[in-house]
């Protein structure tokens, strides 16, 4: 039996994702060869390139000035690409969270920075908000998922400024307008699919402004142009992105799985915030959707006896981030509401015994 596996990333993803992907990893599309030997340049991958690009800009209702690539390097590449492509005289910054930090100390080395606002003060609990955005930044950089910590942007700010934003935990998750975006980027390897690619999906009509003589694979304008094939591209990791984007589309698409993770989410603090033995870790009006972060109040008592339980409920991947500790349920996508109800009764289950 597949456990419920609650991992922050690499996650869960759906059964029969994981078995067409097993699948085409020896024998695609019943041609008789691997997935991950044929060529990135033969019909069958350009093919499912294709498509696993259209198929973002259908999911995400992308306007044509949009590119989608898919790049390597993680979402870690990106907070120095960004810059690089983007940045000529200064941007702006919120620091939200360890991610939005190292994203911050990344971009520090390429150019000027200022932070706006940060909610370090208080162990990231809570997304800071009330900022003045200055006229003259080439950008602003929002994480809208924090993920260490479970919090999450629920509004974005209304500006003529460009917003970057790391949706590397949330992306799809929520129906949003995507297209006010000057650029998104995500990590697969928590809400879209395997680690070994990146979503990158930038307005074209911000790029070629610096004077930068980058080095190639760190051009946006480069990739748009190689449609995402500059060099060889991971081709299992789009594979099974692409698998994993069918699935998506198959269950009505943003909005509709945007409904589950609600009531997912509302099952799961529903019952941290009613269990005594239990208290969450953020601010209740900034909590995410898609990373619950709880504490037990006495962990001394409790945590052998709950760890047990959780084990013998076929559950995985619930321990907190190592600095923040406690508990760490994700709830991405692929996360079935039966897996949260399992979640759920364990804790009911402790509190029975307790
Ligand atoms: C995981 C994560 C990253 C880092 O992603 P990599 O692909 O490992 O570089 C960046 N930002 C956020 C919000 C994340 O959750």
């Amino acid at each position: 039996m597949k456990k419920y596996n609650f991992s922050a990333g690499p996650s869960t993803l759906p059964e029969e994702v994981l078995q067409q992907a097993a699948e085409a990893v020896l024998n695609l599309n019943n041609s008789g060869t691997s997935l991950i030997e044929i060529s990135h340049r033969s019909k069958d991958f350009i093919a499912i390139m294709d498509e696993a690009r259209s198929l973002v800009k259908k999911l995400m209702k992308l306007d044509d000035n949009h590119e989608v690539l898919y790049l390597q390097g993680g979402a870690s590449l990106q907070f120095s690409m960004i810059p690089y492509n983007l940045l000529k005289n200064k941007a702006a910054y919120i620091d939200s969270g360890n991610f939005a930090s190292s994203a911050i100390k990344e971009a520090k080395k390429i150019g000027s920075i200022e932070v706006l606002a940060s909610s370090k003060d208080d162990k990231y609990t809570y997304i800071p908000k009330n900022f003045e955005i200055p006229k003259d930044v080439d950008y602003l950089h929002l994480t809208s998922n924090n993920t260490v910590y479970g919090t999450e942007l629920k509004e974005f700010p209304e500006t003529d400024v460009p917003l970057v934003c790391d949706m590397s935990s949330d992306i799809l998750s929520r129906d949003i307008d995507f297209n006010k975006f000057g650029l998104i980027y995500a990590g697969a390897q928590k809400n879209i699919g395997p680690a070994g690619v990146t979503l990158v999906i930038v307005n074209k009509n911000l790029l070629g402004k610096t004077d930068r003589n980058l080095p190639s694979y760190l051009d946006y304008q480069i990739h748009i142009e190689k449609e995402s094939m500059a060099n060889t591209p991971p081709v299992f990791a789009v594979y099974a992105t692409l698998l994993n984007l069918r699935w998506l589309d198959k269950q009505g698409g943003v909005s509709e799985i945007e409904k589950k993770n609600r009531e997912k989410a509302a099952l799961l603090y529903g019952e941290i915030d009613r269990n005594p033995l239990f208290r969450g870790v953020c601010v209740e009006e900034d909590r995410s959707l898609m990373n619950a972060c709880f504490f037990l109040n006495d962990e001394a008592t409790y945590k052998a006896k709950f760890d047990e339980l959780v084990k013998q409920a076929n559950i995985i991947g619930i321990n907190g981030y190592r600095t923040v500790g406690g508990y760490r349920a994700s709830i991405y996508n692929a996360m079935p509401l039966e897996g949260v109800q399992t979640l759920v009764n364990v804790m009911k289950e402790l509190e029975k015994i307790a």
